[in-house]
């Protein structure tokens, strides 16, 4: 289980909900990840442009911008389209998903996270290290 993220690895985590970000964030830290957070899209996307994370993960309900639109404008610039979005989606909206992914998300994690699981999940939407 908790092997360590390839060294320095740098996620942003979007989420909106305080309880979310605090749980995502500490699983993420102990698996050895580098974690930003945004409380919502517009903060993501100047953390994005700022520091080229190597993985975003993004809530999709969201106050100010949703993750669906942040997700569309992040995948419009050219700068930033490279980076994996994955969405954060509630379990019990099957059709957020599928907003997720027609936004530019490569996949979705379903909340609640599962903490025995969500390091690992991360890691396999990393882009191989070149
Ligand atoms: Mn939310």
């Amino acid at each position: 289980m908790n092997t360590p993220a390839p060294g320095g690895t740098r996620v942003l985590l979007v989420e909106d909900n305080e309880v979310n970000r605090y749980l995502a964030q500490y699983v993420l830290e102990q698996a050895g990840f580098v974690v930003r957070c945004a409380g919502d899209g517009a903060e993501a996307l100047r953390l994005a442009a700022a520091e080229h994370p190597d993985l975003i993960l993004m809530d999709l309900r969201m106050p100010v911008l949703d993750g669906y639109e942040t997700t569309k404008r992040l995948k419009a610039d050219p700068a930033l389209a490279a980076i994996p979005v994955v969405a954060l989606s509630a379990q019990a909206m099957p059709q957020e998903r599928e907003r997720a992914l027609a936004a530019g998300c490569v996949a979705h994690i379903e909340k609640p996270i599962d903490p025995t699981r969500f390091a690992e999940q991360v890691r396999g939407y990393l882009k191989p290290r070149t």
